[in-house]
């Protein structure tokens, strides 16, 4: 036992003497028979410790984890050696983990049995914790590494967006020296990539852009960081002049924030040059061509205008000084209708607002003043210009001085009117002696002669009757004719005049469909003319064919008469044209039709009075039905 004791006590000074902190066991139950410094300081346990077992000697938690491995190994007999553990250990007072490399070794005597344990902590915190850094700072480094490559790649991709951009980009120095210029800018100067090294700002603009590059543009540029506006670049094989937008920005270090270089972008403007010239061209083509335009308007002998969709004017030629007052610039918009007649000025306005809200076709005659102060009648007319949609663009507008042909129309009405006058006195007397000599000769039995004097008779009716649809004409153009409203049978009115016609009308029966059977109020003898006259037109224009229809119709509002014959009918185009004055449609067979034109013309004016309408329906060949209406609420 000595030799062990002593053998013991060996191990012991060995043990304290180690650098490491060391422990030495022995026995089942684990005793503490050595500790040195090291280890009683990571225990955080003085001496007083030797001699117990570890179970007693560590009741602490944190230290059960190192009893357990030491019963381990004394159970297993195996070593056991572990690198970087961590164990946790009471460092001033708080659990702390350190980073050992830990070593339970078996003790054995020469026998080869099992006597004890050696156990060994060697603090490998600071190791590990170098480690640590090491593999923080590679990491560290690996990232910064791909933060890099980012940039690089990102670098580049711009770099091939700068080489292949069709702009021209360069970039240099502070003294203009060339570092980068793309593909663009050494095709755009004409220059080598060669030479693009040795180049210089200065040597490929144009002798005026290096003057202002060096007078203006530097000192901006260092002072505000940028500068863009028109310079001009010299080809350097051609020599050509290349107009240019440029962009220039100072370029800095990140950290100094000292101006490093200089970038440069600029733009090519030929084509905008070119499209600016081929721009000038067509305005200068567009200005000639207006000019030709308001030649053309001024050399025809009306005034011209033209309107925006709204109406108001923003042209009229120069005709308009001849006649009017107002100078063109006070006419133009709403100006003119200054100088409108009263009279006239609701109805044009009326007309001309209906115009330009439908696009139909202004058309209308009335009165302007003159320089003279005398109004001067116009007759106007407007066409709306319309886009595909069939929106008004613009209204084209011509006035024509009527006021000539009204004088002479009224001269004409006048000569008309006396002429029907005089000439009504002297037939009336006419048709009275033909009368009485009728008479005589009847009675003197000289029936041949009264046969004569009958026929003389009816051709006086005939030429009373043109002298007074020469009257009626003069005095509806006049303004005179006037209606003499009664109350009347209308059903027997039509029957009387059916009667009186038949009577002459020997070739044609007139058949009647009579459906309105009411009193009217009305211009009973105009109405009576009007039915008359479209009864005898009927008989005329319907020589081969053997009777005629005359049908009425209404109700309590108003009333309809047709008159239909079967005979040579109306082309559609001259059908609207049958009611205008002295208008008689022109064809081989009309010739031979007698008539001034004018019937229809007083018909459908008398019906205009009584507020009616007249119209025709035909077919050329087959016949036509004439036909008007009258209101019958209006008239009572
Ligand atoms: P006119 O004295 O010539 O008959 P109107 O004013 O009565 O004058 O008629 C004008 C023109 O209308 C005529 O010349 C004729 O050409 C045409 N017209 C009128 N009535 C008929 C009809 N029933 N059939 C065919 N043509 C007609």
């Amino acid at each position: 036992m000595t030799s062990f004791n002593s053998e013991q006590e060996l191990f012991k000074s060995l043990v304290e003497a180690s650098p490491i902190p060391t422990a030495v066991y022995i026995g089942k139950d684990i005793t503490i028979v050595a500790a040195n410094q090291g280890m009683l300081k990571l225990w955080d346990k003085d001496a007083s410790l030797i001699g117990l077992p570890v179970r007693e000697a560590f009741p602490a938690a944190s230290l059960q984890n190192l009893t357990a491995k030491l019963e381990q190994v004394s159970h297993s007999g195996i070593n056991y050696h572990q690198e970087n553990e961590t164990v946790a250990f009471m460092i001033a007072g708080s659990p702390e983990g350190l980073h050992f490399s830990h070593t339970i070794n078996i003790l054995k005597d020469a026998a080869g049995n099992q006597t004890g344990m050696i156990q060994t902590l060697t603090d490998t915190t600071e190791l590990v914790l170098a480690r640590q850094k090491i593999a923080d700072a590679e990491a560290d480094l690996s990232s910064a590494r791909t933060e890099e490559m980012k940039i690089k790649t990102e670098l580049q991709r711009l770099g091939r967006m700068v080489d292949i951009s069709e702009d021209f980009c360069n970039y240099c120095d502070l003294e203009g020296n060339t570092i980068y210029l793309n593909a663009a800018g050494l095709k755009l100067i004409g220059m080598d990539k060669k030479r693009m090294k040795s180049s210089n700002l200065f040597q490929y603009h144009s002798a005026t852009s290096v003057q202002t590059i060096r007078d203006i543009i530097m000192p901006q540029l260092l002072r505000t960081g940028k500068w863009s506006g028109k310079l001009e670049l010299t080809h350097q094989q051609t020599g050509e002049v290349i107009p240019i937008h440029k962009q220039f920005f100072i370029i800095r270090e990140d950290i100094t924030d000292r101006p490093i270089a200089i970038a440069g972008i600029a733009r090519d403007l030929r084509p905008e040059v070119k499209a600016g010239k081929a721009l000038d061209y067509k305005n200068t083509q567009l200005q000639i061509a207006i000019r030709e335009l308001e030649f053309l308007a001024n050399s025809v002998p009306v005034v011209v205008w033209t309107s925006d969709p709204q109406g108001q004017l923003d042209y009229i030629n120069q005709r308009w000084y001849e006649k009017s007052p107002l100078p063109v610039k006070r006419a133009l918009g709403n100006g003119w209708a200054d100088t409108i007649h009263p009279e006239d000025e609701k109805r044009a306005w009326a007309a001309w607002r209906e115009c330009l809200k439908t696009g139909i076709p202004y058309q209308i005659e009335f009165r302007l003043l003159d320089k003279f102060g005398e109004y001067r009648w116009w007759m106007v007319r407007a066409i709306a210009l319309k886009d595909d949609n069939q929106h008004i663009i613009k209204w084209y507008g011509s006035n024509i001085d009527i006021t000539e042909q009204k004088e002479l129309e009224k001269q004409k009405d006048n000569f008309l009117g006396v002429a029907s006058h005089e000439l009504k006195t002297p037939v009336t007397s006419i048709k009275a002696y033909a009368q009485v000599m009728e008479m005589m000769f009847r009675r003197a039995g000289d029936t041949k002669n009264a046969e004569l004097l009958a026929k003389m008779d009816n051709q006086v009716n005939r030429l009373s009757n043109l002298i007074g649809d020469l009257l009626e004409v003069t005095k509806i153009n006049t303004g005179r004719l006037q209606l003499t409203l009664t109350k009347f049978s209308f059903n027997q009115m039509v029957e009387e005049v059916i009667e009186e016609v038949q009577r002459t009308a020997l070739n044609h029966a007139i058949h009647k469909q009579l459906d309105f059977d009411r009193e009217i109020t009305g211009d009973k003898e105009r109405i009576c003319q009007v039915i008359i006259n479209l009864l005898t037109n009927a008989i005329k224009y319907s020589p081969d064919s053997d009777h005629i229809i005359l049908s009425t119709s209404g109700n309590e509002h108003q009333l309809q008469l047709s008159v239909q014959d079967f005979g040579i009918g109306i082309r559609a185009d001259q059908q609207p044209r049958v009611f205008e004055q002295f208008y008689r449609v022109s064809g081989s067979r009309e010739h031979t039709f007698p008539g001034l034109g004018l019937g229809l013309y007083i018909s459908a004016e008398i019906i205009k009075h009584l507020n009616g309408k007249i119209w025709v329906d035909s077919a050329e060949g087959k016949g036509s039905t004439f036909c008007f209406s009258l209101p019958l609420l209006n008239q009572q």
